[in-house]
């Protein structure tokens, strides 16, 4: 017999609890990679916590498309050699040889001005770093002298690089390294939140397969989705009230935070 009732003519629907009292911690709404991280620290630190994800796949922006027979990143697609990140998703990031020709007063360099080029290139590289390390604050574009046509074009391609490592593309994806990094999280795909409810002893999380009730809950879906109104709070967030996004040097606010607890 099905545990779903409807209530009077309201057409309230009676949903089942998918997960008990004592069961979570913490339950998450969203397995995007804030999430996923979100989870894995919480188990790492002993607590119980379940992911409810509405997509029927993990990863949220991050997802890598094989179809073609190559590694296609629709999202992020790049990592920071050696970063905290890529360490963490077990990714070595490669660098890309430049594409595209080098041309010169409209004329492709020949074979022996490309190999020129790459050790002009070289040499203007340190000249660059050495001027930025001893003069900081110093445009070196403005008190480098250089006449060969080679090293104009060199200084210029530098100068508009910033002076700080920049992200290179993961061979596998960063999508399926994020999926592999989220394995080991318990998480409820096909699942969408509508309601987070925190004015209870528990918050209880109304999914569209059922109530979800926790200590606490984290909610990490994009600040596109929080102000589409398409997921309530009670209480309510105040009217204008802007979610919680993480400093990142990423132009446009994309990652948001809430957090909630029980009573
Ligand atoms: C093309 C592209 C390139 C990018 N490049 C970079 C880059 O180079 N560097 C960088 O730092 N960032 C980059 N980003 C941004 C980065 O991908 C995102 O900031 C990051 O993936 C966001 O992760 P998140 O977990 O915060 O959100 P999301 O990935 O959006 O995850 C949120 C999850 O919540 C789920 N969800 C939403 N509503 C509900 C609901 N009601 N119930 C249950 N689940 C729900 C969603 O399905 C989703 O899985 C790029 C993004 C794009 C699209």
């Amino acid at each position: 017999m099905r545990r779903r009732r409807l209530l009077g003519a309201a057409g309230l629907v009676l949903l089942p609890r998918i997960a008990a009292a004592a069961d979570l911690d913490v339950a998450i709404v969203g397995a995007g990679m804030a999430g996923l991280a979100a989870a894995r620290t919480l188990m790492a630190r002993g607590k119980r916590v379940l992911v409810v994800e509405a997509r029927e796949r993990i990863g949220g922006r991050l997802l890598t498309d094989a179809s073609l027979g190559f590694a296609f990143d629709h999202g992020a697609a790049g990592l920071v050699p050696g970063s905290a990140l890529a360490k963490a998703l077990g990714a070595h990031p490669v660098s890309m040889p430049p594409t595209g020709a080098v041309m010169v007063r409209g004329t492709e360099l020949s074979r022996e001005d490309y190999e020129r080029y790459a050790k002009v290139r070289d040499e203007t590289a340190k000249t660059i770093d050495t001027i930025r390390k001893q003069r900081p604050g110093v445009d070196p574009a403005q008190v480098m002298f250089v006449q060969d046509s080679l090293a104009v074009l060199a200084l210029a391609e530098l100068t508009r690089t910033p002076p700080f490592e920049g992200e290179q593309p993961v061979p596998q994806g960063v999508g399926t390294l994020v999926a592999r990094w989220g394995a080991g999280v318990p998480i409820k795909t096909a699942t969408r939140v509508i309601h987070v409810n925190s004015t209870e002893p528990l918050v209880r999380l109304v999914t569209i397969a059922g109530d979800i009730q926790a200590r606490a809950a984290i909610v990490t879906a994009s600040t596109g989705v929080l102000a589409d109104g398409r997921m309530g709070f009670a209480p309510p967030r105040a009217p204008g009230a802007r979610p919680r996004s993480l400093p990142r040097p990423w132009p446009r606010s994309t990652r948001s935070r809430s957090a909630f607890r029980a009573g």
